[in-house]
């Protein structure tokens, strides 16, 4: 059965030094999660955190990488660097990333593919926009999301993915998904899944819910049956908040 599981995405966020002694916080405080703990560390911390988290339930995602292999992409960092750091999670769709950086569905298909081809476990972001989610828009918006970045992968590829849901209109803004908004559309994406790839494949999905999600409203959004987790931006900052949403489960 599919794992639950608590994320962290630092963004960018912490210098190396910040970083190391927030990784060393959080390896001394979870110590028997009862749930899968994965921190998203920038690109400069990873081989340092990897290093220090690798005898802890704790594993590091990168929160990105390249859509080329390797060559004459001055500035981007391959997911085959990513995974010779350690890491084995990659981040990839992230909304920031979609709407700041042009990341189109074309370009999140090669990140998913090479980020699979390097053994690392895509953490697949999708999610709606206010207006679009105002005009009742949301389903189609995580439909084709889907579709267009990771619906061209085998089964057996999708069912290394871990999905992340995450309204935009909820990513640090202090604004939540109710954990009824948030269950009604885990619940359709698990069934898109399962439409695609079968009902098997379906309940091995771990759907992560994000937005604003904090040690008061993750219990009730992880109690609902098809939110398995949450992905954590400003709450992964601070090793207390984070435990405390970990505890959650
Ligand atoms: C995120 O960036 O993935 C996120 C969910 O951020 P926040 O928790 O700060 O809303």
């Amino acid at each position: 059965m599919r794992k639950n599981i608590v994320a962290g995405n630092w963004k960018m966020n912490k210098n190396l030094q910040e970083g190391v002694a927030l990784a060393a916080e959080l390896k001394e405080k979870v110590s028997n999660p009862n749930c899968d703990v994965i921190i998203g560390t920038p690109f400069i911390h990873l081989a340092t955190v990897a290093e220090l988290l690798k005898d802890s339930p704790i594993a590091v995602a990168a929160e990105n990488c390249a859509d080329h292999t390797s060559g004459a992409y001055t500035g981007e960092v391959s997911a085959e660097m990513v995974a010779s750091t350690g890491a084995t999670y990659c981040i990839i769709g992230h909304s920031e990333r979609r709407t700041y950086y042009g990341e189109t569905y074309e370009i999140l298909r090669e990140k998913v593919q090479l980020a699979l081809a390097n053994n690392l476990r895509p953490i697949f972001c999708i999610g709606e926009v206010k207006e679009e989610r105002e005009a009742n828009r949301q389903n189609e918006v995580v439909k084709a999301q889907l579709e267009g970045s990771v619906f061209n992968l085998s089964a057996e590829e999708f069912g290394k993915l871990v999905i992340a849901y995450e309204p935009v209109w909820a990513i640090g803004t202090g604004l939540t998904a109710t954990p009824e908004q948030a269950q009604e559309i885990h619940a359709y994406i698990r069934s898109l899944i399962a439409e695609k790839y079968g009902n098997e494949v379906a309940d091995n999905t771990s759907i992560l819910y994000g937005g604003s999600c904090n040690a008061k409203n993750a219990v009730g959004l992880f109690a609902n049956p098809d939110i398995d987790g949450g992905l954590i931006g400003g709450a992964s900052l601070k090793a207390d908040d984070f435990c405390a949403i970990i505890s959650a489960f």
